[in-house]
């Protein structure tokens, strides 16, 4: 459970990532859910909290934490500005 990237909240929401998906640590286990990333703070990591979920389907403790890159703000994609509205 060691191999992951050791980052923290801050860090996740520092790349506009909003929440955080959390995957069952059994393999034959699907189950996952998402997490708002706003409810733990700056300084904990994201391997920290693993050892603490409990799956609702298995009931096997242990979880693997990922950052939901789907809920991050598209900050580096190079797109037409915004701000150039032409009236109608
Ligand atoms: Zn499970």
């Amino acid at each position: 459970m060691s191999d992951g990237p050791k980052i923290t909240f801050a860090q996740t929401r520092a790349s506009g990532v909003t929440s955080v998906l959390v995957y069952c640590s059994g393999y034959r286990c699907s189950h996952w859910n998402r997490f708002g990333a706003d409810r733990w703070p700056d300084d904990v990591r994201l391997s920290d909290i693993e050892p603490k979920f409990i799956c609702q389907a298995c009931g096997l403790r242990g979880a693997d934490v990922r950052p939901d890159w789907d809920t991050a703000e598209p900050q580096l994609v190079i797109g037409l500005p915004t701000d150039s509205h032409s009236g109608e």
